[in-house]
């Protein structure tokens, strides 16, 4: 459903009414209007630094390079000199940042791996304070570093912690730009795989994604080319008839995979014609089924991609619920996706380097009233995915999760209006999210941009004030 308030706020009336009456004025974001390009960030004006003792600044040049960012540097910067260094070593320009207010960068990406220290976060703020009014609008901030290597290492636990705190207070500051702040941990060993995850981040696929933590780590799998990331893998998408499991299945395709789309066989009808837009097959079949893993398996062949969305609220306070509403969400929601993994990795059901990417909730992070059972399910899918990754890793493949928090769907349009309104408020973007920008996360863990990416749950809630 469309956010009127939003599109008011867009006019010039309303954008002075709502300025009079102190309320939100949503940015309008800048989505990706297609697939991936092999360069997304092709002429885009990006400004990097790193602290002094930084380990990232060839992996960060490198990967935003071929990326095709313009890459500027601020001459007065003290981290400048292993930006050249790495940039002459890859054979790199360089452009010194222009003076003057007129230049607006698309992007700020600082290194800040080598941070150990309440001083050493200096260095992070002499490159961003200057800089931040200056973003462009659907601007991005990406900060990375590298996660603390031991757990006994004081400094370095602090740093991150402290890192994190920075990346969620000053997205919260400029997400009314229609601007993002993330950070990104890069394990040793996975500097070959940051290219994926920074083309995610700085580009327009990630429109609706602030104030998170990623790891990338070491593992195969880094693609060559980055274009068509999904050519010639199958993909099945659970709860694939409507709202976000259709944009997903409909994303996948966008990118090259051959999709098929499970839903209940009472909505074969919708499954039908969802699948027959983006030239996709239609299963109908219930994933609470006892024999769904079965089916799945003779009726699909293994499997490159399977994405558990198919997802029930039924909700009451715990103190009224009935047991069999409980049975079910935890069956639907939860059961489910555990029986037909375990039988698709018992069967041969996946392929070599296969992905999974499961549909958790911010109700699951936050927990809501009336939500027990619902709650339960989206967390046990974050415990479940951080549990599994090391087997899907053996077999050179990933599972993750995302989140989604507030989306515009069916489920949302439902909602009583006062409720609906203050959930889409209640984020740094003061929006609520499109089912497009679940699943352009659902499509990044889907392909090899996110090598290196594994047992993690992504938010993809604008950054939810509930539930941080
Ligand atoms: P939706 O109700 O619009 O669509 C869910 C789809 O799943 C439907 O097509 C439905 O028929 C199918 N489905 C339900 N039970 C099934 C079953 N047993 N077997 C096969 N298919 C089944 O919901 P949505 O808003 O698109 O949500 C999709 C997922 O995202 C769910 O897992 C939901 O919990 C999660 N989610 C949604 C939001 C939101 O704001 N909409 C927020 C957080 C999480």
């Amino acid at each position: 459903m469309s956010d009127r308030f939003l599109e008011f706020t867009q006019t010039a009336f309303g954008k002075q009414l709502s300025g009079l009456l102190g309320l939100p004025q949503p940015p309008r974001l800048r989505r990706a209007d297609g697939a991936y390009a092999e360069q997304p960030l092709a002429r885009r004006s990006v400004l990097i630094g790193t602290a002094p003792h930084a380990e990232l600044a060839g992996a960060m040049v490198a990967s935003l390079a071929a990326a095709g960012a313009e890459l500027f540097i601020a001459p007065d910067h003290t981290g400048i000199a292993p930006l050249k260094e790495a940039a002459h070593g890859l054979g790199v320009a360089l452009k010194g940042e222009p003076s003057g207010e007129s230049f607006a960068p698309e992007a700020l990406v600082f290194d800040a791996s080598g941070i150990e220290s309440a001083e050493g976060l200096r260095t992070l703020f002499d490159f961003l304070q200057p800089r931040v009014a200056r973003l462009a609008r659907n601007g991005r901030v990406l900060v990375l570093t590298r996660p603390p290597s031991s757990l006994d290492d004081i400094g370095q636990r602090t740093a991150a912690a402290a890192l994190s705190g920075f990346t969620r207070s000053l997205s919260k500051e400029i997400g009314r730009k229609g601007s993002t702040v993330n950070l990104v941990q890069v394990r040793r060993g996975g500097e070959d795989n940051l290219a994926g995850t920074l083309r995610f981040f700085l580009s327009e696929h990630s429109a609706f994604v602030a104030g998170q933590v990623l790891q990338v780590g070491a593992g195969e799998g880094a693609p060559a080319t980055f274009g068509s990331p999904l050519a010639g893998k199958l993909a099945l998408v659970t709860g694939a008839a409507r709202g976000i499991g259709a944009s997903i299945a409909q994303t996948l395709a966008r990118e090259g995979a051959q999709v098929i789309g499970m839903d209940r066989p009472q909505e074969e009808g919708a499954l039908g014609e969802t699948m027959s837009r983006i030239g996709g097959r239609g299963l109908a079949l219930d994933v609470s089924a006892k024999d769904a893993g079965e089916r799945i398996r003779s009726e699909c062949g293994p499997l490159d991609v399977i994405v558990h969305n198919a997802g029930v609220t039924r909700d009451k306070m715990l103190r009224n619920m009935p047991p069999h509403l409980w049975d079910m969400v935890l069956d639907i929601n939860l059961g489910s996706i555990v029986r037909i993994n375990d039988k698709l990795m018992q069967d041969d059901g996946f392929k070599p380097g296969a992905r999974v990417v499961c549909i958790s909730s911010i109700g699951g992070i936050a927990g809501n009233p009336g939500q027990t059972n619902y709650g339960a399910t989206k967390a046990g899918i974050i415990g479940y995915v951080d549990a599994l990754a090391p087997a899907f890793a053996q077999r050179g493949g990933a599972i993750n999760a995302v989140a989604p928090g507030f989306i515009e769907t069916q489920m949302t349009a439902a909602m009583p209006l006062m409720t609906r309104e203050v959930g889409r408020r209640l984020n740094s973007l003061s929006q609520g999210g499109l089912p497009i920008d679940i699943a352009e996360a659902v499509t990044f863990f889907s392909s090899a941009h996110s090598a290196g990416v594994n047992g993690q749950t992504l938010r993809v809630c604008g950054q939810s004030f509930i539930g941080a």
